[in-house]
C-alpha cells in the first residue's frame, strides 16, 4: 500500500492538512480498531471513514439514516472521482440491482446504506460475500432510546461486529453526552473502541440571544446583515413557518417554508433549492436540517426557543460549516417556555421522561439569561471547558449590566403567593403595576396588598425578573396549572430576604458586531467584480453538472483564489479544496476567469 492518508487528503480532496483528530481517527481504522467519534457538526467526520475506505481493501459501508444526506454525500464523492453509490428506498428495484452488481464486482469504494436495509437477511447475505474495508455508522446517537432521534433499526446494528469480523467499525455522531456515549458503545457492541471527542467549539459562529419584543422587526434588523446569503429561520409551528416565509418575501428576501405538513414534492423542491442556490432563506420547523450539510449557511435564526441546549447546538451547528464567519441568532420569551412545557405535558411520555425534558428546557432558558460570555457556558454544558471569554458573542461584545434584584424578586414572589399560585407572568405583572384589567377585577386582585407595588419598574423588567427567578429555581412554570408560576422550596429564602439576587439587565440594543460584519465582507471593493465572476463561473458549472454550487467549490476555495490569484494548474493545486480531479474538471474554466479572459 503506497498511498498514505495525507496523499489521499491532498490529491483527492485537495486539502493541505488534517483537522483536529482526523489523522488519529483514520490511523485507528487503518489498524483495524473500532472507534467512537464525537465531533460537532461541520467538524469533518466524513473524511474519517472515507479515507480508510479508500486505503483498505474492499468496500466501505456507511450506515446513514437519511436519504437526503446519502444522496448529497454520494454526489460530492463522485465529484472528487470516488466510486460511491447508495442503497435506499428512493431507488427502483432495477437501480438497486445495478448497485448490488457493482458491489459484487468490487467496483465500489463506498456504499451508503439505510439502516432498515442493513437489517434484512437479503442484504446481509449479499454483503457477506463482499470484502468490506470499514463499517461507519453515521448519526450513531440514533441508537439511544433517550434521544429525540431514536431509530428502531439502529438497534439491529449491534451484531455487525460478529457478522463481519476483522472489519473496523466507526460510530460517528455530533451529539453524545456521557450517557449517550456509553449507550452507543454498548448497543452497537463496539469492541474496545478508541473514543475521540473533538472540541465542541465552533469559533466562527457568533452567538446572539435577545429577549423577544417585536420578533419580526428584530429578525428584519438581523437579516439586514445577511442580505443575499443562505440561512435558516426556525419556528415552532408549521403555520408560522409559512407566514414568516411569505412576509420575508414581501420584505425583499427569497424565502421558502419547510415543514412536515407540506406535500413531499414541495418539501423536496424547497430543500433542493436551498441546497442549490446560495442566497435563499428557508423558514422551517425542526423537520428541516438533520442531514443538511450545506457548508455555506451563513446564519441560523430561532424565532422560538428550541427544546434543549442540545437541539439548539445541533440546529445552530448547521451554520458556517465551511469555517467562514456565521451567526446564530435567537429571540425568546417566557411565553416560549410556557408553551414548550405545555407541549411536553400534553405528550404521551411517562413522568420520568417529562421531568428529564423539563429540566432541559430550564437549562436552555438559563443559558439565554446568562451574564457574560455565552460560549463558555454553552461548551461547559457539553463538558468542554474554556478559560477565556470568546469575544464573538453578545455577552462578550455588549456585556449586560447587573442590578440588585432582591427587592424586586420579593415583590414578584409575594404577588405569586397572594394570587394563590394560579396565574402566569402577564397577569402577575398587571397586578404589580396596579393595572385594573378585567381579569384583575374579576378576581378582586386590586384589593391585594401587592397591587401596584411594582410601579417603579417597567413591565419588560418585570418579565425579565420572572424569567430570572425561574432560571434561579425560585419560581417554576407549572404545566399542570396551564403555565401558572408557582413557588419552589427556595422561594422562602428570597421572600425572607435571606437570599440576595443579582439580575441581568436586558441589553437595549440589538448587537451585530462590527468585527463580524468586517469579517463577512472580506471581499474588498476592487475585488468585487472578480469575486462575482468566480461565483458566476461556479454557478454555471453547477448548473451544467446539475449539482449544488458548493459541490463545485466552497466559498473558502473561491476566497483563496481571489487572494492568491493562481495563474497555472500547479498554482491551483495549492488552493484549499482543489485536488487532482477537480483541477482536471474545472481548473481551466477558473483559470480563464482569473486571467480575466472573456467567458467562453
Ligand atoms: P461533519 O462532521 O458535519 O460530517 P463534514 O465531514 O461534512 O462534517 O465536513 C464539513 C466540511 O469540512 C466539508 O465540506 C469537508 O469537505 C470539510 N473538511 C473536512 N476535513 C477537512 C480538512 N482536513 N481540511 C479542509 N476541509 C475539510
Ligand atoms: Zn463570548
Amino acid at each position: 500500500m503506497s498511498l498514505s492518508p495525507q496523499l489521499v487528503l491532498k490529491d483527492v480532496f485537495g486539502y493541505p492538512e488534517f483537522r483536529g483528530q482526523q489523522q488519529s481517527i483514520i490511523e485507528a481504522a487503518l489498524q483495524g480498531r473500532d472507534s467512537l467519534v464525537i465531533m460537532p457538526t461541520g467538524g469533518g467526520k466524513s473524511l474519517c471513514y472515507q479515507i480508510p475506505a479508500m486505503l483498505r481493501e474492499g468496500t466501505g459501508l456507511v450506515v446513514s439514516p437519511l436519504i437526503a444526506l446519502m444522496q448529497d454525500q454520494v454526489t460530492a464523492l463522485r465529484e472528487v472521482g470516488i466510486a460511491a453509490e447508495f442503497l435506499n428506498s428512493s431507488q427502483s428495484p432495477d437501480e438497486r440491482r445495478e448497485v448490488m452488481n457493482k458491489l459484487r464486482q468490487g467496483k465500489l469504494q463506498l456504499l451508503y446504506i439505510a439502516p432498515e436495509r442493513l437489517v434484512t437477511g437479503h442484504t446481509r447475505s449479499l454483503l457477506r460475500d463482499v470484502p468490506l474495508s470499514i463499517i461507519a455508522i453515521d448519526e450513531a446517537h440514533c441508537v439511544s432510546q433517550w434521544g429525540h432521534d431514536f431509530r428502531q433499526d439502529y438497534l439491529g446494528l449491534g451484531d455487525l461486529g460478529a457478522l463481519f469480523p476483522g472489519v473496523p467499525r466507526m460510530a460517528v455522531t455530533a451529539t453524545a453526552t456521557g450517557k449517550t456515549r456509553q449507550e452507543i458503545v454498548t448497543r452497537l457492541e463496539l469492541h474496545e473502541p478508541d473514543i475521540f471527542v473533538a472540541p465542541f467549539d465552533r469559533p466562527n459562529i457568533g452567538y446572539t440571544v435577545q429577549v423577544k419584543t417585536d420578533a419580526r422587526g428584530q429578525l428584519l434588523k438581523f437579516l439586514q446583515t445577511h442580505r443575499d446569503e443562505a440561512g435558516i429561520v426556525y419556528c415552532l409551528s408549521r403555520k408560522k413557518t409559512e407566514s414568516i416565509a411569505t412576509w420575508l418575501c414581501g420584505q425583499g428576501f427569497e424565502a421558502l417554508p419547510y415543514h412536515a405538513g407540506l406535500a413531499a414534492d414541495v418539501r423536496a423542491e424547497n430543500q433542493r433549492r436551498f441546497l442549490a442556490e446560495d442566497g435563499l432563506v428557508i423558514v422551517a420547523t425542526i423537520a428541516f436540517g438533520m442531514g443538511i450539510d450545506k457548508p455555506d449557511v451563513r446564519f441560523v435564526a430561532h424565532l422560538d426557543l428550541p427544546k434543549s441546549v442540545e437541539s439548539y447546538y445541533q440546529e445552530t451547528g448547521r451554520a458556517g460549516r465551511d469555517g467562514e464567519p456565521a451567526d446564530a441568532w435567537m429571540v425568546y420569551g417566557l411565553q416560549d417556555v410556557v408553551r414548550l412545557r405545555q407541549m411536553l405535558d400534553e405528550s404521551q411520555a411517562d413522568e420520568e421522561y417529562k421531568r428529564y425534558e423539563g429540566a432541559k428546557i430550564d437549562a436552555l432558558l438559563g443559558w439565554c439569561e446568562v451574564i457574560g460570555c455565552r460560549r463558555r457556558p454553552l461548551l461547559a454544558y457539553f463538558g468542554d471547558s474554556q478559560n477565556e471569554d470568546c469575544g464573538n458573542c453578545d455577552g462578550c461584545l455588549t456585556p449586560a449590566n447587573t442590578w440588585d434584584g432582591s427587592e424586586a424578586g420579593q415583590k414578584l414572589l409575594s404577588a405569586v403567593y397572594r394570587t394563590e399560585q394560579r396565574f402566569g407572568a402577564a397577569h402577575l405583572v398587571d397586578v404589580l403595576l396596579g393595572k385594573k384589567t378585567d381579569k384583575v377585577q374579576q378576581h378582586g386582585h386590586e384589593q391585594l396588598s401587592v397591587f401596584g407595588i411594582g410601579k417603579d419598574l417597567p413591565s419588560t423588567t418585570w418579565r425579565s425578573v420572572a424569567r430570572q427567578l425561574i432560571v434561579a429555581g425560585h419560581l417554576r412554570s407549572d404545566a399542570a396549572r396551564f403555565g401558572a408560576l408557582v413557588l419552589t422550596e427556595t422561594s422562602r429564602g428570597v421572600l425572607r430576604g435571606e437570599t440576595p439576587l443579582q439580575f441581568r439587565e436586558d441589553p437595549k440594543r440589538s448587537v451585530v458586531s462590527s468585527k463580524k460584519v468586517a469579517a463577512i465582507r472580506v471581499v474588498g471593493e476592487q475585488d468585487e467584480s472578480l469575486w462575482e465572476a468566480l461565483r458566476a463561473c461556479r454557478q454555471s458549472l453547477a448548473s451544467e453538472h446539475n449539482v449544488p454550487a458548493y459541490v463545485i467549490f466552497h466559498d473558502k476555495t473561491l476566497h483563496e483564489m481571489l487572494a492568491y490569484r493562481p495563474q497555472t494548474a500547479s498554482d491551483m493545486l495549492g488552493i484549499s479544496g482543489i485536488g487532482q480531479t477537480k483541477l482536471d474538471r474545472y481548473g481551466d474554466r477558473f483559470l480563464s476567469v482569473l486571467r480575466g479572459e472573456p467567458a467562453a
